[in-house]
């Protein structure tokens, strides 16, 4: 479906022809006139299938600009996705002018969201935690809110955010829209619909969207750890997420893959947030091709292109396995998705025998030698962000200007309030680092280090 057949503002339109959203994904079409006409509605989707904007674009067309109030509360389950579903919106609003929209989630002073509360905004979207901390302290209020929406409201209840996720419903008018998505959904998501939705509409559109094109190979080995160096070597993926059942693991993982020569970073729920940031940064900007995660923590990132995905233990569930699989082979592309199994766990591996599954001999897998992963580029830190002004247009000047860098050798840049994080070609890091460290950027003096 075209998004001029939806009864949609033009400068929505407009906006979203200039993001390059052509057609509405299926999710969108269908649940886009419901929302518009005021349904509550509980939609499932799988990931990627752009469910932020399904929600976004409803509750963007509409809020009233010129009523400066809370009309909208989006909760989402982790900080990241927070930040993703607010990043998003910010790029459907762009048309529309002043259009606040503030996060509060928690890991960020909280002092500081009192301040940006009290210039008052349109759209909040936060953690449940820490929005109910504000309600609690009053310096939230929800009385002219009307849309309320749930993302990823499976993964709320596995973190256990029910308890919060109620009491803040109890701070909302009951006249309210409430939109619930997510990625499966089961018993315990469609009780909590039954509580705070009415009449709600189910929208499911896993059944009839193409399958992502994903090849999926099972392997039985005595150990793990050899035939995933083994698989890393075969198939050389630009890069891979190898989920772990346990934090544990996952820091023991990525230790042994170090250790083996592959480059890897894990990514777990003992991580201070700075740590997270630290590791997810480096993943994407192609600074390490190795993130090894536990389901929890992974959960909700938007990672394009990833080519891998490795099952290290046997998933607790075929829904979880499906949800870390359908991380790769996205838009297209074709993906692969290993799983590996010990004796112990073969009676599990068994319930995932079907067509279109292979179990291939681990003996197939050629042995390995001299081999080694490493990243395209390394990470610079630079103690300055956007609270000091620096844009991604200081930082590249100061590099290829001082430091003589070639534009072509650096990678992305992420600037965040104090922080700004640049992925540099391995061989120019050195370089790099020694100019910034004496020269200046926006004739100011920053720290600058190496991840
Ligand atoms: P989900 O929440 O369902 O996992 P997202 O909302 O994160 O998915 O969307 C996945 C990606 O698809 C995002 O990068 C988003 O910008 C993009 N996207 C969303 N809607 C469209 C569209 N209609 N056309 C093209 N790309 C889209
Ligand atoms: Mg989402």
């Amino acid at each position: 479906m075209n998004f001029s057949q939806l009864p949609l503002s033009k400068e929505m339109l407009t906006t979203l022809d200039s993001l390059g959203y052509k057609n509405a994904t299926e999710i969108q079409s269908q649940t886009l006139p419901l929302i518009l006409d005021g349904k509550d509605i509980i939609a499932e989707a799988k990931t990627g299938s752009g469910k932020t904007a399904a929600f976004g674009i409803g509750l963007l067309e509409k809020l009233d600009v010129k009523r400066f109030r809370v009309q909208t509360l989006v909760l989402c389950p982790t900080r990241e996705l927070a930040d993703q579903v607010a990043k998003e919106l910010r790029r459907i609003a762009r048309f529309k002018h002043n259009i606040k929209i503030l996060m509060l989630t928690g890991g960020e002073s909280f002092g500081k969201q009192l301040g940006s509360l009290s210039h008052q905004a349109h759209i909040i979207v936060g953690t449940p935690g820490r929005v109910l901390k504000h309600l609690n302290k009053e310096s939230l209020n929800l009385e002219n809110l009307n849309t309320l929406v749930l993302d990823e409201a499976d993964r709320m209840l596995d973190m256990g955010f029910l308890e919060e996720v109620e009491a803040v419903m109890a701070f909302a008018p009951k006249e309210r829209q409430t939109l619930l998505f997510s990625a499966t959904y089961d018993d315990a998501v469609l009780s909590v619909s039954k509580r705070i939705q009415k009449d709600a509409v189910s929208v499911k559109t896993t059944a009839v969207e193409v399958a992502n094109k994903i090849k999926e190979e099972f392997y039985a080995t005595p150990n793990k750890l050899e035939t995933l160096v083994k698989v890393f070597a075969h198939y050389k993926p630009q890069n891979a997420i190898v989920f772990t059942n346990t934090k544990v693991e996952a820091k023991e993982l990525a230790e042994n893959l170090v250790k083996a020569k592959v480059d890897a970073l894990a990514i777990h729920g003992d991580l201070e947030q700075y740590e997270r940031n630290d590791v997810l940064v480096q993943f994407a900007n192609k600074s390490c091709p190795i993130l090894v995660a536990t389901d929890v923590a992974a959960r909700g990132l938007d990672i394009k292109e990833l080519s891998m995905v490795v099952n290290y233990d046997i998933p607790h569930g075929t829904e979880t396995y499906t949800h870390r699989i359908g991380r790769t082979g996205r838009a297209g592309a074709e993906g692969i998705a290993i799983t590996l199994y010990n004796s112990y766990e073969s009676e599990k591996a068994e319930e995932y025998q079907n067509g279109a599954r292979e179990f291939l001999e681990e003996s197939r897998l050629p042995a390995v030698t001299n081999f080694n992963m490493k990243p395209q580029y390394v990470t610079l830190v630079i103690e300055g962000g956007k609270k000091d002004k620096l844009r991604a247009g200081d930082l590249l000047g100061a590099l290829t200007g001082d430091a003589g860098l070639k534009g072509s050798s650096i990678g992305k840049i992420d600037i965040y309030d104090r922080q700004a994080y640049v992925a540099i070609e391995r061989d120019f890091i050195s370089n790099a680092e020694a100019q910034l460290k004496s020269g200046k950027i926006k004739g100011k003096k920053f720290s600058v280090w190496v991840l």
